[in-house]
Protein backbone atom coordinates (compact mmCIF):
# COMPACT_ATOMS: atom_id res chain seq x y z
CA UNK A 1 0.00 0.00 0.00
CA UNK A 2 1.07 3.35 -0.86
CA UNK A 3 1.65 6.47 1.82
CA UNK A 4 -0.01 9.54 1.23
CA UNK A 5 2.55 11.19 -0.96
CA UNK A 6 2.60 8.06 -2.85
CA UNK A 7 -1.11 7.99 -3.31
CA UNK A 8 -0.71 11.77 -4.49
CA UNK A 9 1.41 11.12 -7.19
CA UNK A 10 -1.23 8.63 -8.43
CA UNK A 11 -3.46 11.25 -8.35
CA UNK A 12 -1.43 13.55 -10.19
CA UNK A 13 -0.71 11.15 -12.86
CA UNK A 14 -4.69 10.83 -13.44
CA UNK A 15 -6.23 14.29 -12.75
CA UNK A 16 -9.24 14.55 -11.76
CA UNK A 17 -9.84 11.06 -9.92
CA UNK A 18 -13.29 11.10 -8.86
CA UNK A 19 -14.26 11.11 -12.59
CA UNK A 20 -12.79 7.97 -13.72
CA UNK A 21 -14.26 4.31 -13.31
CA UNK A 22 -11.86 1.82 -12.14
CA UNK A 23 -10.99 0.10 -15.69
CA UNK A 24 -10.03 3.64 -16.64
CA UNK A 25 -7.70 4.28 -14.17
CA UNK A 26 -6.28 0.48 -14.57
CA UNK A 27 -5.66 1.27 -18.08
CA UNK A 28 -2.81 3.75 -16.89
CA UNK A 29 -1.71 2.61 -13.69
CA UNK A 30 -2.11 -0.99 -13.73
CA UNK A 31 -4.86 -3.46 -11.43
CA UNK A 32 -2.24 -2.87 -8.15
CA UNK A 33 -2.29 1.24 -8.23
CA UNK A 34 -6.01 1.48 -9.18
CA UNK A 35 -6.63 -0.52 -6.71
CA UNK A 36 -4.45 1.67 -4.05
CA UNK A 37 -6.04 4.71 -5.49
CA UNK A 38 -9.48 3.73 -5.63
CA UNK A 39 -9.21 2.51 -1.71
CA UNK A 40 -7.30 6.30 -1.02
CA UNK A 41 -9.85 8.39 -2.45
CA UNK A 42 -12.94 6.27 -1.51
CA UNK A 43 -12.16 4.83 2.18
CA UNK A 44 -10.54 7.41 4.18
CA UNK A 45 -11.26 10.95 4.20
CA UNK A 46 -7.90 12.78 3.83
CA UNK A 47 -7.86 13.65 0.14
CA UNK A 48 -8.46 17.32 0.66
CA UNK A 49 -6.09 18.28 -1.96
CA UNK A 50 -8.20 16.29 -4.94
CA UNK A 51 -11.55 17.33 -4.94
CA UNK A 52 -13.07 19.77 -7.72
CA UNK A 53 -16.42 20.83 -5.85
CA UNK A 54 -16.26 22.71 -1.77
CA UNK A 55 -19.15 22.81 0.54
CA UNK A 56 -19.76 26.37 1.09
CA UNK A 57 -22.73 26.31 3.50
CA UNK A 58 -25.08 23.99 5.10
CA UNK A 59 -28.65 24.43 6.28
CA UNK A 60 -30.28 21.97 8.61
CA UNK A 61 -34.04 21.60 9.44
CA UNK A 62 -34.85 18.75 11.76
CA UNK A 63 -34.75 15.83 9.70
CA UNK A 64 -33.35 17.27 6.43
CA UNK A 65 -29.60 19.19 5.60
CA UNK A 66 -28.94 20.94 2.57
CA UNK A 67 -25.52 21.95 1.55
CA UNK A 68 -24.31 24.29 -0.87
CA UNK A 69 -21.84 23.14 -3.07
CA UNK A 70 -19.13 25.85 -4.97
CA UNK A 71 -17.73 24.21 -8.30
CA UNK A 72 -14.42 25.36 -9.66
CA UNK A 73 -16.13 28.07 -12.38
CA UNK A 74 -17.61 29.26 -9.19
CA UNK A 75 -21.14 27.77 -9.78
CA UNK A 76 -23.32 26.18 -7.21
CA UNK A 77 -25.07 23.28 -7.01
CA UNK A 78 -27.39 21.44 -3.70
CA UNK A 79 -27.66 18.20 -2.20
CA UNK A 80 -29.77 17.88 0.26
CA UNK A 81 -29.67 14.86 2.78
CA UNK A 82 -33.20 13.60 4.63
CA UNK A 83 -32.99 11.18 7.76
CA UNK A 84 -35.82 8.26 7.26
CA UNK A 85 -36.51 5.31 9.35
CA UNK A 86 -34.28 2.92 7.28
CA UNK A 87 -31.15 5.36 6.96
CA UNK A 88 -30.02 8.40 5.63
CA UNK A 89 -30.97 9.43 1.84
CA UNK A 90 -28.92 11.81 -0.36
CA UNK A 91 -30.63 13.64 -2.97
CA UNK A 92 -27.92 14.60 -5.81
CA UNK A 93 -28.16 17.17 -8.54
CA UNK A 94 -26.78 16.10 -12.45
CA UNK A 95 -27.03 19.86 -13.68
CA UNK A 96 -26.33 23.13 -12.73
CA UNK A 97 -29.77 24.77 -13.11
CA UNK A 98 -32.05 22.86 -15.87
CA UNK A 99 -33.65 23.23 -19.27
CA UNK A 100 -36.83 21.28 -18.36
CA UNK A 101 -38.17 24.23 -16.37
CA UNK A 102 -41.14 22.63 -15.07
CA UNK A 103 -43.29 25.37 -13.78
CA UNK A 104 -43.26 24.24 -10.22
CA UNK A 105 -39.45 23.99 -10.13
CA UNK A 106 -37.40 27.09 -8.96
CA UNK A 107 -33.90 24.91 -10.41
CA UNK A 108 -35.22 25.46 -13.72
CA UNK A 109 -35.92 28.81 -13.16
CA UNK A 110 -33.09 30.24 -15.63
CA UNK A 111 -32.39 27.57 -17.41
CA UNK A 112 -29.32 25.33 -18.00
CA UNK A 113 -25.76 26.69 -17.39
CA UNK A 114 -23.84 23.40 -17.37
CA UNK A 115 -23.82 19.57 -17.52
CA UNK A 116 -22.27 18.33 -14.31
CA UNK A 117 -19.49 15.96 -14.81
CA UNK A 118 -19.10 12.53 -13.30
CA UNK A 119 -16.65 13.29 -11.05
CA UNK A 120 -18.81 16.55 -9.88
CA UNK A 121 -21.84 14.22 -9.78
CA UNK A 122 -19.42 11.49 -7.71
CA UNK A 123 -18.30 13.98 -4.95
CA UNK A 124 -21.72 15.13 -3.75
CA UNK A 125 -21.65 11.71 -1.98
CA UNK A 126 -18.13 11.24 -1.25
CA UNK A 127 -17.46 14.81 1.04
CA UNK A 128 -21.47 14.28 3.55
CA UNK A 129 -20.68 14.10 6.77
CA UNK A 130 -23.10 11.32 7.18
CA UNK A 131 -23.17 7.52 6.11
CA UNK A 132 -25.90 7.73 3.26
CA UNK A 133 -27.31 4.50 2.35
CA UNK A 134 -29.80 5.47 -0.72
CA UNK A 135 -28.96 8.02 -3.41
CA UNK A 136 -31.62 9.90 -5.45
CA UNK A 137 -31.24 11.77 -7.69
CA UNK A 138 -33.71 13.96 -8.00
CA UNK A 139 -32.06 16.96 -7.27
CA UNK A 140 -30.81 19.65 -9.34
CA UNK A 141 -30.86 19.07 -13.03
CA UNK A 142 -32.59 16.45 -15.55
CA UNK A 143 -30.64 13.52 -15.23
CA UNK A 144 -31.27 12.02 -18.41
CA UNK A 145 -30.61 14.66 -20.09
CA UNK A 146 -26.90 14.27 -18.90
CA UNK A 147 -27.20 10.83 -19.36
CA UNK A 148 -23.29 10.00 -19.76
CA UNK A 149 -21.95 11.27 -16.98
CA UNK A 150 -24.90 9.72 -15.40
CA UNK A 151 -24.24 6.64 -15.86
CA UNK A 152 -20.54 6.28 -15.70
CA UNK A 153 -20.95 7.83 -11.93
CA UNK A 154 -23.32 4.92 -11.34
CA UNK A 155 -20.82 2.55 -12.14
CA UNK A 156 -18.17 4.70 -10.19
CA UNK A 157 -20.28 4.24 -7.01
CA UNK A 158 -21.06 0.88 -7.87
CA UNK A 159 -17.58 -0.50 -7.89
CA UNK A 160 -16.30 -2.82 -5.35
CA UNK A 161 -13.04 -0.96 -4.21
CA UNK A 162 -14.60 2.05 -4.09
CA UNK A 163 -18.20 3.20 -2.17
CA UNK A 164 -19.51 -0.16 -2.87
CA UNK A 165 -23.11 1.29 -3.62
CA UNK A 166 -25.93 -1.26 -3.86
CA UNK A 167 -27.29 -0.48 -7.53
CA UNK A 168 -30.71 -1.36 -5.46
CA UNK A 169 -30.24 1.69 -3.25
CA UNK A 170 -29.89 4.02 -6.55
CA UNK A 171 -32.76 6.01 -7.64
CA UNK A 172 -33.46 7.71 -10.82
CA UNK A 173 -36.30 10.35 -11.17
CA UNK A 174 -37.10 11.30 -14.23
CA UNK A 175 -39.52 13.80 -16.28
CA UNK A 176 -38.95 10.70 -18.99
CA UNK A 177 -37.29 12.11 -22.17
CA UNK A 178 -38.65 8.89 -24.33
CA UNK A 179 -35.60 8.39 -26.61
CA UNK A 180 -32.88 8.32 -22.84
CA UNK A 181 -35.61 6.21 -21.02
CA UNK A 182 -35.08 4.14 -24.02
CA UNK A 183 -31.56 3.90 -23.70
CA UNK A 184 -31.54 3.36 -19.81
CA UNK A 185 -33.56 0.18 -20.44
CA UNK A 186 -31.11 -1.45 -22.22
CA UNK A 187 -28.31 -0.37 -19.51
CA UNK A 188 -27.23 -3.86 -17.54
CA UNK A 189 -27.79 -1.63 -14.29
CA UNK A 190 -31.32 -2.23 -12.15
CA UNK A 191 -31.65 0.85 -10.70
CA UNK A 192 -35.24 2.32 -9.52
CA UNK A 193 -36.73 4.64 -11.50
CA UNK A 194 -39.16 7.49 -10.65
CA UNK A 195 -41.42 8.46 -13.58
CA UNK A 196 -42.73 12.48 -12.91
CA UNK A 197 -45.47 11.97 -14.77
CA UNK A 198 -47.57 15.03 -13.22
CA UNK A 199 -50.31 14.65 -15.90
CA UNK A 200 -52.58 12.74 -17.56
CA UNK A 201 -53.08 14.23 -20.51
CA UNK A 202 -50.94 15.83 -23.46
CA UNK A 203 -51.60 19.45 -22.80
CA UNK A 204 -51.96 18.86 -19.06
CA UNK A 205 -48.18 18.42 -19.30
CA UNK A 206 -47.07 20.42 -21.61
CA UNK A 207 -48.46 23.12 -19.40
CA UNK A 208 -46.45 21.84 -16.57
CA UNK A 209 -43.44 20.44 -17.99
CA UNK A 210 -43.03 22.90 -21.03
CA UNK A 211 -38.71 21.08 -21.63
CA UNK A 212 -40.73 17.52 -22.27
CA UNK A 213 -43.02 19.45 -25.38
CA UNK A 214 -42.13 17.44 -27.94
CA UNK A 215 -42.60 14.16 -26.46
CA UNK A 216 -45.59 12.20 -26.37
CA UNK A 217 -47.07 11.26 -22.85
CA UNK A 218 -48.89 7.96 -24.18
CA UNK A 219 -45.10 7.22 -25.92
CA UNK A 220 -43.35 8.10 -22.22
CA UNK A 221 -45.43 6.16 -19.85
CA UNK A 222 -45.37 3.33 -22.63
CA UNK A 223 -40.96 3.26 -22.09
CA UNK A 224 -41.49 3.33 -17.66
CA UNK A 225 -43.55 0.34 -18.18
CA UNK A 226 -41.32 -1.20 -20.41
CA UNK A 227 -38.26 -0.64 -18.01
CA UNK A 228 -40.27 -1.77 -15.31
CA UNK A 229 -41.31 -5.25 -16.87
CA UNK A 230 -37.50 -5.70 -18.30
CA UNK A 231 -35.63 -4.94 -14.86
CA UNK A 232 -38.74 -6.67 -12.99
CA UNK A 233 -38.66 -3.20 -11.04
CA UNK A 234 -41.86 -1.39 -9.20
CA UNK A 235 -41.94 2.01 -11.37
CA UNK A 236 -43.03 5.11 -9.37
CA UNK A 237 -44.94 7.39 -10.64
CA UNK A 238 -44.25 10.77 -9.49
CA UNK A 239 -47.57 13.05 -9.72
CA UNK A 240 -47.81 16.33 -8.06
CA UNK A 241 -51.27 17.07 -7.49
CA UNK A 242 -52.35 20.93 -8.70
CA UNK A 243 -55.95 21.06 -7.59
CA UNK A 244 -58.53 22.28 -10.78
CA UNK A 245 -55.72 21.36 -13.52
CA UNK A 246 -54.53 17.66 -13.26
CA UNK A 247 -56.76 16.01 -10.30
CA UNK A 248 -60.04 16.02 -12.87
CA UNK A 249 -62.05 12.55 -13.37
CA UNK A 250 -60.74 12.18 -16.38
CA UNK A 251 -57.04 12.32 -15.35
CA UNK A 252 -58.33 9.56 -12.98
CA UNK A 253 -59.84 7.65 -15.72
CA UNK A 254 -56.48 7.90 -17.62
CA UNK A 255 -53.78 6.91 -15.26
CA UNK A 256 -56.25 3.68 -14.14
CA UNK A 257 -56.44 2.72 -17.80
CA UNK A 258 -52.60 3.00 -17.68
CA UNK A 259 -51.83 1.79 -14.79
CA UNK A 260 -53.94 -0.86 -13.41
CA UNK A 261 -52.47 -4.08 -13.46
CA UNK A 262 -49.06 -2.98 -13.93
CA UNK A 263 -46.08 -2.91 -11.05
CA UNK A 264 -46.72 0.66 -10.55
CA UNK A 265 -46.40 2.90 -7.16
CA UNK A 266 -48.08 6.35 -8.21
CA UNK A 267 -46.94 8.83 -5.67
CA UNK A 268 -48.74 12.01 -5.00
CA UNK A 269 -47.12 15.56 -4.16
CA UNK A 270 -48.14 18.40 -2.57
CA UNK A 271 -46.53 21.99 -3.85
CA UNK A 272 -43.99 23.48 -2.02
CA UNK A 273 -43.76 27.07 -2.60
CA UNK A 274 -41.76 28.86 -4.60
CA UNK A 275 -40.88 32.10 -5.92
CA UNK A 276 -42.88 31.83 -8.42
CA UNK A 277 -45.93 31.88 -7.05
CA UNK A 278 -48.70 31.09 -9.73
CA UNK A 279 -49.64 27.53 -8.46
CA UNK A 280 -51.92 27.12 -5.00
CA UNK A 281 -51.62 23.89 -3.26
CA UNK A 282 -54.11 21.20 -2.95
CA UNK A 283 -55.42 21.17 0.45
CA UNK A 284 -55.29 17.89 2.86
CA UNK A 285 -58.79 16.54 2.25
CA UNK A 286 -58.85 17.05 -1.44
CA UNK A 287 -55.45 14.90 -1.96
CA UNK A 288 -57.13 12.46 0.40
CA UNK A 289 -60.30 12.24 -1.75
CA UNK A 290 -57.95 11.61 -5.07
CA UNK A 291 -56.12 8.82 -3.64
CA UNK A 292 -58.92 7.12 -2.29
CA UNK A 293 -60.50 7.27 -5.91
CA UNK A 294 -57.62 5.90 -7.71
CA UNK A 295 -57.38 3.38 -4.88
CA UNK A 296 -60.73 2.31 -5.16
CA UNK A 297 -60.47 2.00 -8.58
CA UNK A 298 -57.33 -0.61 -8.07
CA UNK A 299 -54.10 1.61 -8.05
CA UNK A 300 -51.65 1.52 -5.62
CA UNK A 301 -51.16 4.58 -3.84
CA UNK A 302 -49.20 6.98 -1.86
CA UNK A 303 -49.05 10.56 -0.51
CA UNK A 304 -45.44 11.24 -0.35
CA UNK A 305 -44.23 13.32 2.33
CA UNK A 306 -41.98 16.14 1.77
CA UNK A 307 -38.89 17.15 4.05
CA UNK A 308 -37.37 20.35 4.28
CA UNK A 309 -39.81 22.61 3.53
CA UNK A 310 -38.44 25.05 6.12
CA UNK A 311 -35.05 25.18 4.65
CA UNK A 312 -36.15 25.31 1.05
CA UNK A 313 -34.56 21.91 0.45
CA UNK A 314 -38.09 19.89 -0.46
CA UNK A 315 -39.13 19.17 -3.89
CA UNK A 316 -39.39 22.26 -6.86
CA UNK A 317 -37.30 24.15 -4.46
CA UNK A 318 -33.54 23.81 -4.77
CA UNK A 319 -31.85 27.01 -6.59
CA UNK A 320 -28.37 26.25 -6.52
CA UNK A 321 -28.25 29.90 -5.23
CA UNK A 322 -24.82 31.43 -2.89
CA UNK A 323 -25.98 32.27 0.29
CA UNK A 324 -28.47 29.11 0.82
CA UNK A 325 -29.84 31.03 3.56
CA UNK A 326 -31.88 33.35 1.22
CA UNK A 327 -32.42 30.85 -1.60
CA UNK A 328 -35.29 28.93 -3.05
CA UNK A 329 -34.13 25.60 -3.37
CA UNK A 330 -35.84 20.00 -5.46
S1 LIG B 1 -38.50 19.37 -11.44
FE1 LIG B 1 -36.61 18.42 -12.18
S2 LIG B 1 -36.82 18.45 -14.44
FE2 LIG B 1 -38.34 19.93 -13.65
S3 LIG B 1 -37.26 21.91 -13.68
FE3 LIG B 1 -36.99 21.03 -11.64
S4 LIG B 1 -35.02 19.98 -11.74
FE4 LIG B 1 -35.71 20.32 -13.86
Amino acid sequence: MKNLQGNYSLVSIIGDPFGFTRDEITSVLGEYDSKTLYSFLYKNTSHKKVHTIWIKDMLKDTDTEKYLYELTDNKYIETVCIKRRTGMTACVSTQVGCPVQCIFCESGRNGLTRNLTASEIVQQIVFLKNKINRIVFMGIGEPLYNYDALIKAIHILRDRDGLDFPTDGITVSTVGPVMQLKKLREEHIKIQLVLSLHAATQKTRDYIIPGMAGNDIEETVKAALSYSQRHNRKVSIAYLVLPGINNNYSDIKQLVEWFKHENVMINLLEYNETNKGILKKINKNEIIKFKNKLEDLGLEVNIRVSHGRNIKAACGQLAGKYNISGANCT
